[in-house]
């Protein structure tokens, strides 16, 4: 596999061509952003960390029929992916109430939900990524029903899947942000990554915050944390 020109830098990611149109190579950094990039920082490690850990959960995932980009870590920081066509849409599942859903309602964080929930923002920048209800999904013609059908059902299925998968590391799976993308053919799969940037992930026991509110909110620790969360999933086996 030969790594080819830089088609992209984000704000946590660089991703590259190769030799083969169909697959990318993804390169994880340790830059931190919050609030859309208005809150800058640097985790250290955080890269290696956030690379392993969605690579060791996706191949997990994969095992239990949900398709995901993933196809071979090539190095600490680097994966080989699946080029897909990003749907332009952030899929936010949450079984316990924190950040945004606290604060747009007026409640405590900590509220365990009877079932998760399953909502959108509309992946611009421009727009601080706004909140965004099926109907103007399809009005904007970002996906079809079909489609929506589809991510809604996989979503759920990864949230079953964590959720479980944490509680065994002793940890509560708060809530997590997921991307899905389009193959050359159609199939939506899951893209982007997993990880301690994108997932709430509370100690079960003290409710202490292993992920990146520490960052977000000053909390200090940010890098004790994401090692801890990755000593857990290695536990785990
Ligand atoms: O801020 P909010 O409560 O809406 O975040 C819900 C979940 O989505 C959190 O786990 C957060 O880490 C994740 N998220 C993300 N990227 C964003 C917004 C939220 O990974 N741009």
């Amino acid at each position: 596999m030969e790594k080819r020109e830089q088609l992209y830098e984000g704000k946590a990611k660089k991703v590259y061509a190769t030799d083969d149109p169909a697959l990318l190579i993804v390169s994880y950094k340790d830059d931190a952003t919050a609030f859309n990039g208005k809150k800058k920082g640097t985790i250290a490690g955080k890269g290696v960390i956030n690379n392993q850990m969605s690579n060791a959960l996706m191949r997990r995932l994969e095992s239990q029929g949900v398709p995901t980009h993933f196809v071979e870590e090539l190095s600490e920081r680097e994966t080989l992916v699946k080029k897909v066509a990003i749907v332009p849409l952030e899929v936010i599942v949450r079984n316990v109430s924190a950040g945004s859903f606290a604060k747009r309602y007026g409640v405590a964080e900590g509220i365990v939900f009877s079932a998760p929930t399953v909502e959108f923002s509309y992946k611009n920048d421009a727009l601080d990524d706004p909140l965004i209800c099926l109907p103007h999904i399809f009005a904007l013609g970002l996906a079809t029903k079909e489609e929506m059908d589809t991510i809604i059902d996989l979503a759920l299925g990864v949230n079953a899947f964590l959720k479980e998968f944490w509680a065994g590391c002793g940890v509560t799976l708060v809530d997590f942000k997921i991307e899905f993308g389009r193959l050359a053919d159609g199939t939506i799969i899951l893209a982007d990554e997993i990880s301690p940037d994108t997932c709430r992930l509370w100690d079960s026991a003290t409710g202490e915050k292993l992920d990146k509110d520490r960052f977000r909110r000053d909390l200090g620790g940010v890098e004790d944390a994401y090692a801890e969360i990755m000593r857990r999933l290695k536990a785990h086996g």
